[in-house]
C-alpha cells in the first residue's frame, strides 16, 4: 500500500477541501498523510466555488505557504475536480437532480476504480457533499471500501463552516476558536467481503447484497406436513423414505430434554447404530404419517422391521443419510433454508474422531409438525 488518495463532495463549502489537506499535512494533528491524488465530485456550481477559492483567491497557494509546502506538493489540479453529470450533462446545483444513481455514477465509478486497485489507501470524506451525496459516499464506501480505506467526517467551528465563510484552515492550529477534527464515519464495508460481482451498476449490486444478506438469515419457521417441508414460503418435498427419515432425526431433537441451544448431546442426536436400533420406535411412526399407515408400503415395512433382528438391515441407515443429505443439496431452495435443514456430523466422543452422531440442530420454537 504506497498510495494514498483522498476522495471528497463537495456542495457549497468548498473549504472543506482546504480544512481537510490541512489535517492531514500539518504536524500538529500527529497524522501527516500526505496525499497521491486528489478527487473532488461536485457540481457545476460547485466547481466554480472550487475553482474561485483554490485557485483564483489562491487559497491552495496560501495553504502550501502555511504547511511550509512548495505549491506541487498538493497533487490537486482542476483536473481532479470531477463533475456529476445526468444524461451527460454537468449537473448544475439541483439536489433534485442528484438523488438517484445515475446522477451519481461519477461518485461511485471514482470510489470502485481506486478501491480496485490493491496499492492505494482510500481516504474519504462526507462532510462537504449535499445530504444525497454525502449518503451516496457513504454507500459506495460501503458497495467498494476495504478494511483499510476510511470514510471520514471533518469538523471545523460551527461559525467557520457556513456557507461564505472566508475562513479556510487554521493560522494557528492550537488555537480552540480554530479547532479542527477529524472522525471516522461508521461504516459496514460489505462489497468486497460478500464475493458480489462488483461491476454490477451499484443499485443493482445493492439489491444483490442484501438478497445475499437475507439468505444468511436463519429461517424463522419450519412447518412439516407429511413429506414436505416448510420454511417461509419455501416449500422442499421429499420421498417417503427421505422424509419419514428426516422427521425422525428433528423429532428426536423436538423430544430431547437438552436445552435449546444445545449445539448437540447424546440424547437430541444419534450415532448410526442407535439410528438404526430405534427404527421401530422412531423411523417408522414417521412412515406411517408420510404414508399413511393402512397404505401397503408401510405395512410392508413394519412387518419386515419387527420381524428382523437388525432393522439396519431392512432401512440401511448410512445410504438413507447420504440420499438425504444428497437431496438437501441439491435442492432448490435458498441457503437458509438447507442449513436448517442439514444433517450435521458431531463428535460427542472426545477419544474418537471416527464416531459420529447426527443431528439437525435447529432452534425447537421455530419447528411445527402439522401432521
Ligand atoms: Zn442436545
Amino acid at each position: 500500500m504506497n498510495q494514498e488518495i483522498f476522495i471528497a463532495v463537495v456542495g457549497t463549502t468548498p473549504q472543506i477541501v482546504t480544512e481537510t489537506l490541512y489535517y492531514y499535512y500539518h504536524p500538529f494533528y500527529g497524522v501527516n498523510r500526505r496525499f497521491d491524488e486528489i478527487k473532488l465530485i461536485t457540481t457545476q456550481k460547485g466547481k466554480d466555488l472550487l475553482m474561485k477559492l483554490l485557485w483564483e483567491d489562491r487559497q491552495l497557494d496560501a495553504l502550501c505557504k502555511s504547511l511550509g509546502l512548495a505549491n506541487a506538493d498538493i497533487a490537486l489540479e482542476e483536473k481532479d475536480i470531477i463533475l456529476l453529470r445526468k444524461d451527460g450533462e454537468a449537473i448544475l446545483d439541483d439536489v433534485r437532480e442528484t438523488d438517484d444513481y445515475d446522477s451519481m455514477s461519477a461518485l461511485f465509478d471514482v470510489v470502485k476504480q481506486y478501491t480496485d486497485d490493491p496499492k492505494t489507501r482510500v481516504t474519504a470524506t462526507v462532510a462537504g457533499g449535499r445530504k444525497t451525496m454525502s449518503a451516496m459516499m457513504a454507500l459506495a464506501m460501503q458497495l467498494y471500501g476495504r478494511e483499510h480505506d476510511e470514510l471520514i467526517h471533518i469538523l471545523a467551528p460551527d461559525d467557520k463552516m457556513v456557507f461564505g465563510s472566508k475562513w479556510y484552515f487554521p493560522d494557528d492550529p492550537a488555537d480552540p476558536a480554530q479547532k479542527l477534527e477529524v472522525s471516522h464515519f461508521p461504516i459496514l464495508r460489505i462489497g468486497r467481503y460478500l464475493g458480489a460481482e462488483l461491476k454490477l451498476p451499484p443499485n443493482v449490486l445493492l439489491n444483490k447484497l442484501q438478497e445475499k444478506i437475507i439468505d444468511q438469515a436463519p429461517i424463522t419457521e419450519l412447518r412439516i406436513q407429511g413429506d414436505t417441508f416448510i420454511a417461509e414460503g419455501e416449500n422442499f418435498k421429499l420421498t417417503p423414505q427421505s422424509a419419514a427419515f428426516l422427521r425422525s432425526i428433528i423429532k428426536r431433537r423436538l423430544e430431547a430434554s437438552c436445552p435449546n441451544n444445545c449445539t448437540g448431546c447424546d440424547e437430541c442426536a444419534a450415532d448410526r447404530y442407535r439410528l438404526a436400533v430405534e427404527l421401530q420406535s422412531h423411523y417408522l411412526p414417521e412412515y406411517g404419517k408420510v404414508k399413511g399407515t393402512s397404505s401397503e408400503t408401510y405395512k410392508n415395512q413394519r412387518d419386515k422391521i419387527a420381524a428382523s433382528e437388525d432393522p439396519g438391515e431392512v432401512i440401511n441407515v448410512d445410504e438413507q443419510l447420504s440420499r438425504l443429505r444428497k437431496k438437501i443439496e441439491e435442492a432448490n431452495i435458498s441457503k437458509k433454508f438447507k442449513d436448517a435443514l442439514r444433517v450435521q456430523n458431531l463428535f460427542l466422543d472426545p477419544t474418537s474422531n471416527q464416531l459420529k452422531w447426527y443431528s439437525v440442530i435447529i432452534d425447537k420454537n421455530i419447528v411445527k409438525f402439522e401432521d
